[in-house]
C-alpha cells in the first residue's frame, strides 16, 4: 500500500482542450473523472485544485520569446501556434500555464513528502519544444518540471517514461545530450505514424550515449509485444537508479484510437503504473508524478488513466 497520493482536477484545467470537434477536446478530464467516481477512486485520493504557473516557471524550460507569442497569440489572430495541429482558442495562455502550474504544484507536494505519489491527468504534453508548440502541445509540462527538480530541488537524475502511442520528441530532443535524464520510451513506429521519430538508434548523443532508450512497435502491436518491451525499459531504469519517476501514459496507444493503431488492452497502463510505482520505492523514496498525455478516445482514456490512479493508490 502506498502513500497519500493527489490527484489534480478542475475546471481550469479542463479549460485546456481545442474547439469544433479536434480529437484534443475539453472533455477529456471529465470523460476521465466520472470513470473514477465510478470506481470509487476519488474516495482513495486527495484532490488537488489546479494552479496556474508563473511566467519564470514557464521560462525555466521554455524561451521568453515563445512564452511571449502564446501570450499574445489570440489578440493577435494568429489562427495556429504551428503548420495547423495546435489552434489557437480563448484562453489557450491560461490554460496551457494551468497544466504546468498544476505539475509543479504535484512535484511541490511530493517533494515535501506531502503526497507520495500524484497523478495530473490533463498534462504529459510532450511534443512542445524550449520555442515551439507541435502536435497538440502548447507548453511541455513534462520539461518544466525535469527543468524545476535540477533548479530547485537539486535532483539530476531523472527517469522519463512515456508509453504514449505517439514518440516523446519534445523531451527526448530537449535532453538527448544530457546524460542524467534517463529516458524509455515505447511507441508505434515513426515511419506509420506522428511525429516519424524515435528509431531505435536513437540512444542519446555525446555522454549520453545509451542512456536514452527508444522501442518503436509495428501497427497492430498488442499487449504482449507492450510486455517484452517493458521488460526492457525496467532493466533500462534499473542500470541509472533515477532519484525521480516521471510517467507520460498517454492512453492513445489503446485498441480503437482514431489517431493511432496499436492494439493495447488497459492492462498495459496497470502493468507499467504498478512497475513504476515498485521502481520509485526502490531508488527514488517513491517519488512518481504521472501525467495523463494522449488519448483521443474517451472511454479508452477513462479505462487506461483509472487504471493508472489504482495502481498509484494501491501498489
Ligand atoms: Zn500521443
Amino acid at each position: 500500500m502506498g502513500g497519500r497520493v493527489c490527484l489534480y482536477c478542475g475546471e481550469a484545467l479542463g479549460r485546456y482542450g481545442f474547439p469544433q470537434g479536434h480529437p484534443l477536446g475539453a472533455d477529456r478530464q471529465g470523460a476521465f473523472f466520472s470513470e473514477a467516481v465510478a470506481r470509487g477512486l476519488d474516495r482513495e485520493v486527495s484532490i488537488m485544485a489546479p494552479r496556474r504557473a508563473k511566467r519564470a516557471e514557464i521560462e525555466r524550460f521554455h524561451t521568453r520569446d515563445y512564452v511571449e507569442r502564446v501570450e499574445h497569440a489570440e489578440v493577435r489572430g494568429i489562427e495556429f501556434l504551428d503548420d495547423g495541429d495546435t489552434p489557437v482558442f480563448p484562453g489557450m495562455y491560461e490554460a496551457a500555464a494551468t497544466v504546468v502550474g498544476s505539475g509543479l504544484d504535484a512535484l511541490s507536494r511530493i517533494m515535501t513528502g506531502e503526497c507520495q505519489r500524484a497523478f495530473q491527468p490533463i498534462g504529459g504534453l510532450h511534443h512542445a519544444r524550449r520555442d515551439a508548440a507541435a502536435g497538440f502541445c502548447v507548453f511541455n509540462d513534462l520539461g518544466v518540471v525535469v527543468d524545476t527538480l535540477r533548479g530547485e530541488y537539486a535532483v539530476q537524475r531523472v527517469a522519463y517514461v512515456d508509453i504514449d502511442v505517439h514518440h516523446g520528441d519534445g523531451v527526448f530532443y530537449a535532453y538527448e545530450s544530457d546524460p542524467e535524464l534517463i529516458f524509455a520510451d515505447i511507441h508505434e513506429d515513426g515511419r506509420f505514424l506522428y511525429p516519424g521519430t524515435g528509431a531505435a538508434y536513437e540512444t542519446g548523443s555525446g555522454k549520453a550515449q545509451g542512456t536514452k532508450l527508444n522501442i518503436p512497435l509495428p501497427p497492430g502491436a498488442g499487449d504482449q509485444a507492450f510486455s517484452h518491451a517493458w521488460a526492457r525499459v525496467v532493466a533500462h531504469l534499473r542500470e541509472f537508479k533515477p532519484q525521480f519517476f516521471l510517467f507520460q501514459c498517454g492512453a492513445d496507444g489503446l485498441e480503437g484510437d482514431p489517431l493511432a493503431h496499436l492494439r493495447y488492452s488497459p492492462q498495459v497502463h496497470a502493468q507499467a503504473a504498478r512497475s513504476l510505482c515498485h521502481l520509485a520505492d526502490e531508488y527514488a523514496a517513491g517519488r512518481l508524478l504521472a501525467c495523463g498525455g494522449g488519448g483521443y478516445n474517451r472511454d479508452n482514456l477513462a479505462a487506461a488513466w483509472c487504471n493508472v490512479l489504482r495502481e498509484l493508490v494501491r501498489a
